[in-house]
């Protein structure tokens, strides 16, 4: 169940409410928003009649959320999540290397990205790679790399989490921390990213439907963290002229289902570099609200998804580009 609070109630009359949530033993997750609160409550709500909360000072109304996923749900929250710079007045530019190889490197990315304005630099320091035998990335080291390039620049991290074992060193080094395709499922994970305090950018599984990947969402939020990102990677499809099949059309479903921001990450997506761009623009006009690109001084020598890396002079056509479509879509790159 959902209590939407009237626009003008009070601090304590929203106290009141998340008091009488958890007098029920459910679990309060009061998400303000642009003009009212409101509150979800978790667990077994089967029993809990409207009443209850309808004669509650400040309380608007108290709605049965229909979808299996609450938090994440459109129902719950009307306005568009915004986290940080990130949200429907932005289009926010994520990029890097896929793998952080080593401070070199990294901070020459980020000093570039800074100075074109972009504020996030993606790179992974453990990486799910499909055969053992390819590089696995720096792990711990690869986190003090990123710590380091942080502390030099000031921009901001999104790195990879690829288990709860890691989880804290992660969450420290980290401004945004990205859950692979490969984990949208793994519960666990999703449970333990639930207690960081930190964004959490979900890449749809590969084969995951719309729904499975809202409630892999809810996972998240359930545990107390409403700062989620979406991202669409691509899935696995007959298709065979692109690494996968990049769905843009999700974006605007997704954009209608849930409150969310909703990014696109076309480098996985078609697994050609030649065709990152394209995509990048189109990611824009499907209503997305950034991306995340991979790319490398030198893409050709990267130590992990070289081929669908794009290089500085690429990323900065495309930075160029995006500035000006911005405009058409009632937004500034951020
Ligand atoms: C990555 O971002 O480098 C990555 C491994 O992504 P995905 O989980 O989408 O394959
Ligand atoms: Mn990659």
């Amino acid at each position: 169940m959902l209590i939407v609070m009237r626009s003008d109630a009070t601090a304590e009359q929203i106290a009141r409410v998340v008091a009488t949530i958890a007098e029920l033993k459910l679990t309060p997750h009061p998400l303000p928003g642009a003009t009212r609160t409101a509150i979800g409550m978790t667990g077994n709500t089967a029993a809990v009649s409207k009443s209850l909360f309808e004669v509650l000072p400040g309380v608007e109304n108290a709605i049965r959320v229909t979808k299996p996923y609450k938090l994440a749900s459109r129902e719950m929250k009307k306005d568009d999540t915004v986290i940080g710079n990130i949200g429907p007045k932005t289009f926010t530019v994520i990029a890097g290397p896929c793998s952080v190889e080593n401070e070199e490197i990294t901070l020459r990315m980020a000093e570039h990205l800074m100075n074109k304005g972009v504020r996030y630099l993606r790179a992974g320091a453990f990486k799910p790679r499909s055969s053992p035998y390819s590089f696995q990335g720096l792990g711990l080291e690869g986190l003090r790399i990123l710590e380091r390039v942080r502390a030099k620049t000031g921009i901001g991290i999104v790195t990879e989490l690829m288990d709860t074992e890691h989880a804290a060193a992660v969450e420290a080094a980290s401004d945004i921390i990205q859950i692979g395709t490969r984990n949208m499922q793994n519960f666990g994970l999703l449970k333990r990213v639930g207690q960081c305090r930190k964004p959490v950018l979900l890449k749809r599984g590969m084969s995951a439907t719309l729904e499975e990947w809202l409630m892999a969402a809810e996972y998240i939020m359930a545990g107390g963290n409403y700062e989620v990102i979406l991202c669409e990677r691509g899935v696995r499809t007959f298709s065979d002229h692109s690494r996968n099949t990049l769905d843009l059309s999700v974006v605007p479903v997704a954009k209608n289902l849930s409150h969310l921001p909703v990014f696109v990450d076309p480098s996985h997506g078609v697994g050609k570099r030649a065709y990152v761009p394209a995509m990048t623009y189109a990611s824009m006009a499907s209503g997305a609200d950034g991306v995340l690109l991979e790319a490398h001084p030198d893409p050709d020598h990267a130590l992990s998804d070289g081929a669908q890396t794009i290089d500085f002079d690429t990323l900065d056509a495309v930075l160029a580009k995006l500035t000006a479509m911005a405009n058409l879509f009632g937004r500034t790159l951020g």
